[in-house]
């Protein structure tokens, strides 16, 4: 592959409203940075709870048509919208990098991943089938319909601008509803092309909306009556306020949160596999993913065989600017978070954590201003510890050693996170086991990041999710529709009066 063609759009960015692009001179402003350079890129227009009302409004002047479009025909606009995202796949990588700072190829595989959700999504027709029992009592039949909710609200994390969003909006318009994306503020870009190529693609204006912005916007949407449903994905205490706000507003909410993903490794493991894992699922992304893996945790007396190895290739890291091409880690989002992650550390050492690797103060050379860490590779972590409890959400691999399996499957289980989990064996009974007894909603049996297809649905359990449904898969249709059963009976013309008694089968 050639050198990949950066990101260096410097307009402003506005919110997408009834199918154009809308700004307000007066608005707050908030800066975009490249996270490679340190530098600010571009600027964001923040949205009020006017901004909301607007694109409520044209949501809902336009869903109903929408929702009377025939399925096979919402499934051919996405399937023109899946033709221009393979065209500009890479144009919509570059724009990641660019903000959020993950390298280009994982960029690449985040949009390809958000692609798997439209392929799905174009199968609506089939997905949108009800039931239906001739003669549940003599002349009477009964058949159950699916039918969108209306206008529905998606609100988004930094860590994958393009794919979480792809997780609601291509399902929640193929089901007839019109969609409000609030995107992360710190990577908003993709959030307007992927507009544009629906519009492109010919979905009517008004059906999809963004609208930019930080917690005036979530609030609004939380509060708008006319916002049917509200997706969320990003951390904790968010997702349990958005939960309990959204519920208190009568909505319907999914509320994805965030995770601490252990990856139990046990005595039988593959060594060089398990190595390799570890360094992909800990340091890919800089660890800015909630399916990364966090914490390690060695059953018997594998610890010492594998930390050793680890250690080495968390050194040797390849960490550059996303967009050149053998780079292997980029940069953290932003200073703050960088500032969280190191902090982190000095709060591993002082809890008496084992620092084999110290990641903290790399430079990358010409990118002074970057927001560069390396990776860290913390040992002798006990459940006690800060750097066990809670998310870093960087590259920080933690490992804990257990004597056994059922201390190992005990540890994960108590955790208050419990969004995926890996398991290294070459026992098939101890993977078995280990997938049955584990509290935690994605399972990987030798697969260190577990993220399931399109078609499977996306969820973990306990703190790393509120609500009923998982995101996408039939779990996403069932969330942006609501079933309704229909009764029928064309009776001859003879009327018998009026029946006082529960009617039963006949
Ligand atoms: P975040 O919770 O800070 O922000 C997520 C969204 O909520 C953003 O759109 C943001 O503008 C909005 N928001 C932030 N603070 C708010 C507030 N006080 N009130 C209302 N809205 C607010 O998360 P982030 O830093 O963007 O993303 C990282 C987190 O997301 C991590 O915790 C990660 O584990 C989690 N995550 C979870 C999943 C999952 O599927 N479970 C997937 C991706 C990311």
């Amino acid at each position: 592959m050639g050198a990949p063609e950066a990101f260096t759009a410097t307009a402003e960015i506005g919110h997408y409203i009834g199918g154009r692009v809308v700004s307000n001179p007066g608005a707050r402003r908030q800066a975009v940075y490249n996270p490679a350079t340190g530098a600010v890129a571009r600027e964001l227009v923040l949205g009020t709870a006017d901004d909301v009302a607007a694109a409520v409004a044209a949501g809902k002047a336009a869903c109903q048509a929408w929702a009377d479009t025939p399925p096979i025909r919402r499934a051919r606009v996405l399937n023109a919208f899946l033709a221009l995202l393979n065209e500009h796949r890479d144009t919509l990588a570059a724009m990641i990098t660019a903000e959020h700072g993950k390298v280009f190829t994982d960029a690449q595989g985040e949009v390809t991943r958000g692609i798997d959700i439209v392929e799905f999504a174009c199968g609506i027709p089939q997905l949108l089938k009800g039931d239906f029992t001739d003669q549940v009592s003599t002349g009477i039949d009964n058949w159950t319909l699916r039918q969108p909710l209306g206008v529905v609200a998606g609100i988004t994390p930094f860590n994958f601008p393009c794919m979480v969003p792809m997780w609601m909006f291509p399902v929640a318009l193929a089901c007839g509803n019109a969609f409000i994306l609030k995107p992360s503020e710190r990577d908003p870009s993709p959030s307007l092309l992927m507009a544009d190529l629906l519009k492109q693609a010919g979905l009517p204006d008004g059906v999809f909306n963004v609208v930019q912005g930080d917690k005036v916007v979530v609030d609004a949407l939380l509060a708008h009556p006319d916002v049917k449903a509200v997706s969320f994905v990003g951390s904790t205490p968010i997702a349990n306020y958005i939960y309990e706000t959204g519920a208190r507003h009568g909505k319907r909410v999914q509320a994805l949160g965030g995770a601490k993903n252990h990856m139990v490794v046990m005595p039988d493991a593959d060594i060089d596999q398990t190595v390799d894992a570890l360094i992909g699922a800990a340091y890919g992304s800089a660890g800015e993913r909630c399916m990364a893996i966090s914490v390690a945790v060695f059953v018997g007396d594998i610890a010492d065989k594998v930390i050793p190895l680890v250690a080495a290739r968390a050194k040797a890291l390849k960490i550059k600017n996303g967009m050149e091409l053998d780079a292997e880690m980029g940069p953290i989002v932003t200073k703050e978070a960088l500032q969280r992650v190191e902090g982190y550390i000095a709060v591993g050492v002082e809890e008496g954590a084992k620092l084999v690797v110290d990641g903290r103060g790399h430079k990358v050379a010409g990118h002074e201003g970057g927001f560069f860490t390396g990776g860290t590779l913390l040992d002798h972590v006990t459940p006690s510890m800060r750097v066990y409890k809670e998310e870093i959400f960087g590259p920080v691999l933690s490992c804990v050693r257990v004597p056994d399996f059922a201390t190992a499957v005990q540890l994960v289980n108590d955790h208050e996170f419990g969004n995926g989990v890996a398991c290294y064996t070459r026992d098939g009974h101890v993977a078995r086991e280990f997938a049955r007894r584990i509290q935690v909603g994605m399972v990987g049996i030798n697969v260190p990041i577990p993220v399931p297809m399109a078609w499977h649905g996306f969820g973990g359990w306990k703190r790393s999710l509120f609500g009923d449904m998982h995101a996408y898969g039939e779990e996403g249709v069932r969330f942006y529709t609501r079933q309704k059963s229909i009764m029928q009976r064309w009776p001859e013309s003879t009327a018998k009066g009026a029946e006082f008694v529960m009617p039963t089968a006949k």
